[in-house]
């Protein structure tokens, strides 16, 4: 028997009722008990409830081993592609939310000026020593959020900017959006990528579904809600590729087997990578057939 769950909370970025997208009574081991998440009846947004305290945008992920390091700038490289095409060489990229700073590196060793923006202090750390092997100074790392990154930017403007796995973490993903789209210069490009809600994945592995991760992910979007909060930021979407990428077979390796995910349980993380590096031929396949478990997306400031 089901027992009454209280109505679904009005969607916090635009207000419209909502209903639920998963509930504790859909889970099979996946959502913590007393959370859910809920979807807009209006913006299509989806969104974990209770939210995920501001800290929680933090990756535990302890630094990988060297050839799985090099496989995952590889990865990186190539999902940069759609957005170098087209940049002359010493453009500015600004990597908002630049983690441990690998995709930075990798886009300075192609030829851009790179800004990586990281409000973590444990990754600002990480994202410096990842520069040991650039020239001084090839790439600024600075310690901010979107919040500050008028001041970081003191009146350059950006070219382009990447925001990757970014948006599903901020308590304001509209006000972060915006704060980016100023940074650039009109006709700048926007690389975007986040989890995709829409997924045959997500469909597959429901409540397990690795890339709802509600402690730590705010927002659940799938392409057409992506589309949606996209234009809202004022900005011209070119378009929403549904790829794999580095983090793919990994989320649908901790879907199989949540106790393996490295974030949750550090102990376990060479089985857990093992288990990612397993996946990668599957990974392969459904994002070859447009299933891909990440939403890509490439948008420009008119
Ligand atoms: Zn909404």
């Amino acid at each position: 028997m089901v027992s009454a769950m209280p109505d679904a909370t009005p969607c916090p970025r635009c207000g419209a009722s909502s209903e639920y997208l998963l509930t504790p009574h859909d889970r099979a081991g996946g959502l913590p008990t007393a959370i859910r998440l809920c979807l807009s009846g209006v913006c299509g947004v989806g969104f974990t409830e209770p939210p995920p305290d501001d800290t929680a945008a933090a990756p535990a992920l302890a630094p990988g081993l060297e050839v799985e390091d090099r496989l995952a700038a590889r990865m990186v490289g190539s999902g940069m592609n759609h957005l170098v095409q087209g940049l002359p060489r010493g453009a500015l990229v600004v990597d908002v939310g630049a983690g441990s700073g690998l995709r930075a590196r990798v886009l300075a060793e192609r030829g851009m000026r790179v800004i990586a923006v990281e409000p973590d202090p444990v990754e600002e750390v990480r994202a410096h020593a990842m520069m040991a092997s650039l020239p001084a100074g090839a790439v600024e790392v600075v310690r901010a959020g979107t919040g500050g990154l008028a001041d970081v930017m003191g009146g350059r403007e950006a070219d382009a900017a990447v925001m990757w796995h970014v948006l599903e973490h901020l308590p304001d993903m509209d006000a972060g959006l915006a704060a980016v789209r100023d940074i650039l210069r009109p006709g700048g490009r926007l690389s975007v990528a986040v989890p995709n809600r829409g997924s045959a994945e997500a469909r597959a592995f429901g409540a397990r579904w690795h890339g709802w991760e509600p402690s730590r992910h705010r927002w659940h979007l799938d392409a057409q809600s992506l589309r949606i909060v996209l234009g809202a930021a004022g900005l011209g979407v070119r378009d929403i590729d549904t790829r794999g990428g580095w983090g793919y077979p990994a989320g649908i390796a901790y879907s199989m087997a949540p106790g393996a995910d490295p974030q949750v349980n550090p102990r376990r993380g060479l089985l857990g990578r093992a288990l990612a590096a397993a996946m990668v031929p599957v990974a392969a396949t459904a994002r070859a057939m447009g299933h891909g478990g990440q939403l890509v997306a490439l948008a420009v400031r008119p």
